[in-house]
C-alpha cells in the first residue's frame, strides 16, 4: 500500500471493536478530535475465528453490522478498512501504512479482550505509537464505581443505587464528516455466512435504531407492569444483539429512555448489563470458574443434555425456549431462566456445559451478560439467594397463561385446546411430544441434597 499523499494531515486511526455505530462512539470521535485525518478500520482478528466470530449467528450478524457501519461511513465520505489476521500485528501494520501516528480503540472486559489490548499498548510503544482507550461498551465505564473493600460490585442493589446516582457523560452526535487519507485500500468484508436460524434478526445501527423506536413507540410504557415477563407477548425490546456488537450506544439508549414512562425499569436492566461487565473486567476467571462456592456435584448426562439442547424435556415451557433459541437465536429473558434452571437445577447438569450452548446460537451472546446470568440461576454467582428453583409449570401458568408461548414453538402442541402446560399422557401420545425426562419435585430433592453436602 503507498503512503497516503494528504499534504501535513496528521492521521490517526479509529479501531472498531464492539462499537460498530457512528452515533455517540467515543472512539470515532476521539479520533476525530485529534486529527485532521482518520482511517476508520475492523480487524477480524484470527485468535476469535474458533469462538465468537464462529457461531455463525453472531458471525452474520456482525458482518451485516460492519456493512451497516461501511455504509454510514462512505455517506460521510471515508470507508471501513477491513483487515484480517493478528489482530495487534494487522492494527500496528495498517498505521504504519497510513502514517497514523494515534490508535483510538474502546476498552473491553474479558480476560481475551484486555490480554489484546495491553499486547497492543506495549507493541505501539515499541513501535512509537500511542493507543488511546474509549469507553463505550457500558452506559457507566467498568471499574469507575467500587465496593467497599475496592473492588468489583458483586451484589446488584446496592451497585444500582451508585450508578443512578452517578452523572452520565453526554450523548455524541455522528460526524457529519470523516474525512479519510487517500490511498488506503478498504480490503473487503467476508460474505454472510450460511447456517444461521431462520428467524435471526439482521445487524446493523440503522436496523438498531429503528426496532428500538418502533418498540419504543409500541412497548415502552408498559415494560415495568407486565410487558417485561409476557412470553407470548414477546413485549421486550429485543434489542440485545444490537447492543452487544454496539450497534447502539448502551449511554444514547439509557439517556434518552430514561425520563420517559416506562423508562424507569428499562434503564434498571442496562444496568445488570453493566454490572456484570465491571465485575468481568474485575475478574475475569469468573467466564468460567464460579463466583461462590456451593455448587453440587455436577452429572454427565449427555442423553439428558442433547434432550434439553434440542427442546425434547417432555417441560413444554422449557422446550418452547430452546426451540425459540433454534429457530430465532435469541430467547425471551423469562424463558432463559427457566431452562437454565431446568438444565443446573432439575438435570443438575454443569451451567458451563448450558453457557456454551447458548454462546452457539445466540445473537447477543456475551461473555459478561451470558456466563454470569447462568452462574446467577445455577446459583454460583451473584444472586443473593442461591437456594432459588424455578418450577417450569408454575412459571408457564403464571407468564404464559394462555399457552401461546408453547403452541408457537412446540409444533406437536400447536392445536392442542386447553392447558399446554402439563399434557396428559394421551396427549403426549398422540401428538408425539415427549414425557417429562425427570420429575421436578424428585430433582429438586435431589438438587438440595447435593447442595447440603
Ligand atoms: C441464562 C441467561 C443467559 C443470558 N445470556 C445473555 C447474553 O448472552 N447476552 C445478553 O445480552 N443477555 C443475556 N441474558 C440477559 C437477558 O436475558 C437478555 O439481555 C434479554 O433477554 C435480551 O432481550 P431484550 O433486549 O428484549 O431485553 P429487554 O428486556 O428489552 O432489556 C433491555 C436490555 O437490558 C439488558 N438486560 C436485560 N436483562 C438483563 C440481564 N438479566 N442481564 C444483563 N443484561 C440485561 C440487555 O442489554 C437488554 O437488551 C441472559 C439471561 C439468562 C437468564
Amino acid at each position: 500500500m503507498s503512503r497516503p499523499s494528504l499534504p501535513d494531515a496528521e492521521v490517526a486511526l479509529a479501531v472498531f471493536t464492539r462499537d460498530l455505530r457512528v452515533r455517540d462512539n467515543p472512539v470515532l470521535t476521539g479520533a476525530l478530535d485529534g486529527a485532521g485525518a482518520v482511517v476508520p478500520c475492523f480487524v477480524f482478528d484470527d485468535a476469535m475465528g474458533a469462538t465468537a466470530h464462529a457461531a455463525p449467528n453472531r458471525a452474520g450478524f456482525l458482518v451485516e453490522s460492519l456493512a451497516a457501519l461501511d455504509r454510514a461511513l462512505r455517506d460521510r465520505g471515508a470507508a471501513l478498512v477491513v483487515r484480517r489476521g493478528d489482530w495487534v500485528v494487522e492494527v500496528l501494520r495498517l498505521a504504519h501504512a497510513c502514517g497514523a501516528r494515534t490508535v483510538h480503540v474502546a476498552r473491553d472486559v474479558s480476560g481475551y479482550a484486555q490480554r489484546r489490548l495491553g499486547r497492543l499498548r506495549a507493541e505501539a510503544a515499541r513501535a512509537g505509537v500511542a493507543v488511546r482507550t474509549h469507553e463505550s461498551l457500558t452506559v457507566v465505564p467498568p471499574g469507575e464505581l467500587r465496593a467497599g473493600g475496592g473492588g468489583p460490585y458483586l451484589v446488584f442493589t446496592p451497585y444500582f443505587r451508585r450508578w443512578s446516582a452517578r452523572p452520565w457523560r453526554p450523548v455524541l452526535p455522528a460526524p457529519r464528516r470523516v474525512p479519510m487519507p487517500p490511498g488506503v485500500a478498504p480490503g473487503r468484508l467476508p460474505p454472510v455466512p450460511g447456517g444461521r436460524a431462520p428467524g435471526a434478526v439482521p445487524g446493523g445501527e440503522d436496523e438498531g435504531l429503528a426496532r428500538l423506536r418502533a418498540w419504543n413507540r409500541a412497548h415502552l410504557a408498559d415494560y415495568g407492569g407486565s410487558g417485561h415477563d409476557d412470553l407470548a407477548g414477546d413485549r421486550t425490546s429485543r434489542v440485545s444483539p444490537y447492543l452487544h456488537l454496539g450497534c447502539l450506544s448502551p449511554l444514547e439508549v439509557a439517556t434518552r429512555l430514561r425520563d420517559r414512562p416506562g423508562g424507569a425499569p428499562f434503564v434498571r436492566q442496562l444496568c445488570w448489563r453493566d454490572f456484570y461487565a465491571q465485575l468481568l473486567a474485575a475478574r475475569p476467571e469468573v467466564a468460567r470458574d464460579d463466583v461462590r462456592a456451593g455448587a453440587p456435584r455436577w452429572r454427565d448426562d449427555d442423553a439428558a443434555f442433547a434432550a434439553w439442547c434440542a427442546g425434547r424435556t417432555g417441560y413444554p415451557l422449557v422446550d418452547a425456549g430452546m426451540r425459540q433459541l433454534l429457530a430465532e437465536g435469541w430467547m425471551h429473558n423469562r424463558a432463559r431462566m427457566v431452562v437454565a434452571s431446568f438444565l443446573t437445577k432439575d438435570l443438575m447438569i454443569d451451567w458451563r456445559r448450558g453457557a456454551a450452548h447458548f454462546m452457539a446460537h445466540l445473537l447477543d451472546g456475551d461473555v459478561a451478560s451470558n456466563q454470569l446470568n447462568w452462574q446467577w440461576v445455577a446459583g454460583t454467582g451473584t444472586d443473593t439467594n442461591p437456594h432459588r428453583v424455578y418450577n417450569p409449570t408454575v412459571q408457564a401458568r403464571r407468564f404464559d397463561p394462555g399457552g401461546a408461548y408453547v403452541r408457537r414453538y412446540v409444533d406437536e402442541l400447536a392445536g392442542v385446546a386447553g392447558d399446554v402446560h402439563d399434557p396428559p399422557p394421551a396427549v403426549r401420545a398422540a401428538t408425539g411430544y415427549p414425557d417429562p425426562i425427570v420429575d421436578h419435585h424428585e430433582a429438586i430433592e435431589r438438587w438440595r441434597a447435593a447442595r447440603r453436602r
